[in-house]
């Protein structure tokens, strides 16, 4: 397969398209991205490397985090993590407070905020440096090891996040947070606001799509059929209340984040990452979602 020559088919198509959406302005810092930027990064089990663009540059990766996140909490709790969070699709916005009140503070799935915030305070819980943690595992996974989070990016979420103080704060009142609820949002700030380039996602990715593997990075190990749960977590959750859209779609495994940013993968076979910062109305990258909608069309690649 010609990854090159795809990806570039891909920039010179999506290039015609007129770029469409806003970039994510309800995070003030946010809104000064170039909304120009786009960049690919495509990596295979073979590990063999594509790129086009802007995708060495570095980015905010909001919620792509939360797949870190995730399977951190999933290998420290197990099954158990599942009392506490879902894995239902919510059907509404990422932010929505709604159900979580009639579902007891038990938030739909770990994607959505409240469900990541929930994640935190298990991460709080069960470990001695949580924060020292998440970097060791994503350093791991990536192998670069000067991955870091933007200081001024978490400040003005935390100055502007009030839907999340209302989480925590809504969960705590439901019996399920067991930690200060300032020291959950700083530490959800920090994990949203870590910055990474298409590459360095990519590369990330790939080890959820190789299932043959012993996945165990920094201390943090999943069997098998942990990670293939975690792969059907972001089919079925991991683009806002547009999941099925994309699975119908594009038809791979992946989680966009509010930064523009979308990392998915094809079990055995690669890893993609892409960055475009406009967004449409669900949140998802306009550009981002596009592009993979082409790659999946001219490889063929689909899970199903
Ligand atoms: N930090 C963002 C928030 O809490 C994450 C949103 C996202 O990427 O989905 O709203």
């Amino acid at each position: 397969m010609n990854y090159q020559q795809i990806l570039q088919e891909i920039s010179n198509e999506v290039s015609t398209f007129p770029n469409t959406g806003e970039v994510a302005n309800y995070i003030p810092e946010l809104a000064k991205v170039d909304p120009k930027k786009f960049g690919i990064h495509l990596t295979t089990v073979n590990n063999e490397h594509f790129a086009i663009g802007d995708s060495e540059d570095r980015f905010s990766i909001q919620s792509i985090s939360k797949v870190f996140t995730v399977a951190m909490a999933f290998s420290l709790l197990g099954d158990q993590l599942w009392k506490r969070v879902g894995v239902e699709p919510s059907g509404n916005p990422f932010n929505s407070i709604v159900q979580l009140e009639y579902e007891n503070g038990i938030p739909r799935n770990p994607f959505v905020n409240a469900g990541a915030l929930v994640v935190v305070d298990v991460l709080l819980s069960e470990l001695k440096d949580a924060e020292r943690d998440l970097f060791a595992f994503v350093q791991s996974l990536t192998g670069v090891s000067d991955i870091t989070y933007n200081p001024i990016v978490a400040q003005s979420e935390k100055e502007t996040g009030y839907l999340n103080v209302a989480f925590v704060n809504m969960m705590k009142a439901k019996g399920n947070i067991e930690n200060d609820a300032d020291e959950i949002l700083d530490f959800y700030y920090k994990q949203c606001s870590i910055e990474m380039n298409c590459r360095e996602l990519a590369c990330a990715f790939l080890h959820f799509g190789e299932n043959g593997k012993a996945y165990d990075h920094a201390g943090f190990r999943l069997t098998k059929s942990q990670v293939k749960r975690i792969n059907a977590l972001m089919l079925s959750c991991g683009f806002y209340d547009e999941s099925g859209h994309f699975a119908f779609k594009v038809g791979l495994a992946g989680k966009s984040g509010v930064g523009g940013g979308i990392a998915a993968l094809y079990p055995e076979e690669f890893a993609v990452a892409v960055w475009s910062p406009k967004l449409n109305k669900k949140g998802n990258s306009v550009r981002g979602f596009n592009s993979l909608e082409l790659l999946t069309t001219k490889t063929g690649a689909s899970l199903f």
